[in-house]
């Protein structure tokens, strides 16, 4: 844990009693402040008062008593409108800020110089987070990783000379955090996504922006137009601003070309340019999405000394994260990837942009504009598997162009789309749970999901399950 001084002998309000709540409550009673604590939720306030937390009602208490209002980074600090408890801190002038923002305070305090990566992004968050911590770690670095990803960062120890923290943030984390000033900021890109929380596009790619706009060194991808932007800004501006390109060479910085992470430096011939890592052949960084996860990861563990060799070896051990196409087993030629965090047709476009010849297992709880978007790689897809609720929707999309059955569950897609794959005369036939669906009609979450396709691919005879599953 992080004891938070920064607040010792005073006193705080605190809303949000989720996981994240619960450690900053404990982080700031640790270093000596008085918390009153409140959620919606009778029962989070019950468990709190079990773990020793004081709670309160805070509409009705005295908010001149308080020096801050931590906010959980889950309740509206603006949009659609702001959560009564914000209302009531703003009436008051008290400050709103979040975790993120209690630590870095800590840092400044305890150890101003304590090396901090800081890693946002619309995508691949949680995979760029995961990738830098493993190099490091393979580096024989002290690493802590959490944030977003994991582990409440007050629960993370705290922030040393010698110790690296690597913390993804979302941009909720990014508005209650004032004073983030990481060493490496990674902005990976921006594409539109919580704009019911943000309001506008533009309030959210400025949020994702200051996340960078603090860093010492700030690693801006060049992908999208709204990251090409701020990075354009912040070069305009000065500082250490280094490009990052997942699909293309760049005149200087860290890029991707034929399956290499290359580090160029300005004026540099391209001959030079420092190989940081190969990319082929590394099952849990396929695809041009984790190419550009990688570039990042590479390019940030270059900043932090760790030697190519060093990266490449991590690179090639990195087992990815659960859920987000992981190759799970074997049978013969063909693969079982689980990639069930794919909950709307842009990540499934992801998976099905990765693989060559597809059983396809899809359906749940439908969103917004179906798998339309996904059509130019109907070729691509031998067999579709249907499930859920939005079977039907799915089904008229598919008519005509892809076969598919109804399974109504995982467990007959799993076995028909096994046994479909096995008579495939396709060199690598991938039997691919890629939902583009929320999981709430069947399961209760995405994660849940993936651990069932996982035990029915296990219980398939003659499979050889990928160690890490
Ligand atoms: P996040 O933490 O930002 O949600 P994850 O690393 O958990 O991201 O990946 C979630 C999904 O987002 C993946 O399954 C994939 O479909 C997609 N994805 C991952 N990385 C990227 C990227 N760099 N660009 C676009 N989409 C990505």
């Amino acid at each position: 844990m992080t004891p938070v001084t920064t607040f010792a002998d005073k006193t705080v309000a605190l809303f949000g009693l989720g996981g994240s709540g619960l450690a900053t409550a404990l982080a700031l009673q640790a270093g000596g402040a008085g918390v009153v604590a409140c959620d919606d939720d009778p029962a989070c306030m019950a468990n709190a008062a079990g773990k020793g937390i004081e709670t309160g009602d805070l509409r009705t208490a005295d908010w001149s008593r308080f020096s801050a209002l931590i906010l959980s980074p889950g309740v509206p600090l603006t949009h659609p409108e702001p959560h009564w408890s914000a209302t009531l801190a703003q009436d008051a002038g008290v400050e709103v800020i979040g975790d993120i923002e209690l630590f870095c305070r800590e840092r400044a305090k305890i150890a101003p110089d304590a090396p901090f990566v800081a890693i946002t992004g619309t995508n691949g968050k949680s995979t760029t987070t995961a990738l830098i911590a493993h190099i490091l770690r393979e580096a024989g670095k002290d690493v802590q990783m959490g944030g977003n990803i994991g582990t409440a960062i007050l629960s993370l120890e705290p922030p040393g000379p010698n110790r690296i923290h690597v913390i993804e943030c979302s941009s909720f984390q990014i508005d209650l955090a004032p004073s983030l000033k990481p060493t490496i900021g990674v902005l990976l890109n921006i594409s539109p996504d919580h704009l019911d929380r943000h309001g506008t596009m533009a309030n959210y790619a400025a949020i994702k922006e200051r996340l960078v706009a603090g860093a010492k060194v700030a690693l801006v991808g060049v992908d999208d137009d709204l990251t090409h932007e701020i990075g354009r800004r912040l070069t305009e501006r000065g500082g250490e601003i280094f490009p990052v390109s997942g699909c293309r060479e760049l005149d200087w910085g860290y890029f991707v070309l034929d399956q290499k992470v290359l580090a160029k430096g300005h004026n540099e011939a391209l001959v030079d340019a420092e190989v940081l890592a190969h990319l082929g052949r590394i099952s849990s960084l396929r695809g041009a999405h984790n190419a550009q996860n990688a570039a990042f990861a590479c390019a940030a563990a270059w900043h932090c000394w760790v030697e190519p060799e060093v990266i490449q070896s991590a690179i090639t051990s990195f087992p990815g994260l659960p859920h987000r196409m992981e190759e799970v087993g074997r049978r013969g030629r063909v693969i079982f990837v689980n990639d069930s965090k794919a909950t709307n047709a842009d990540s499934t476009d992801k998976a099905l942009a990765s693989f060559d010849r597809m059983f396809w297992i899809l359906g749940g709880k439908a969103k917004e504009g179906g798998i339309a978007p996904l059509t130019p790689y109907f070729p691509k897809v031998e067999k579709a598997y249907l499930i859920g609720q939005a079977a039907e929707d799915f089904a008229a999309t598919l008519d005509g162009t892809v076969p598919f059955v109804r399974c109504g569950a995982l467990d007959r897609a799993v076995a028909e789309a096994a046994a479909d794959a096995a008579r495939s005369d396709a060199p690598e036939p991938v039997v691919l749970l890629s939902p583009a669906c929320a999981s709430y009609d069947q399961y209760p979450n995405f994660e849940v999901r993936g651990d069932h396709f996982r035990d029915l691919v296990r219980a398939l005879p003659g499979v050889e399950m990928n160690q890490r599953a």
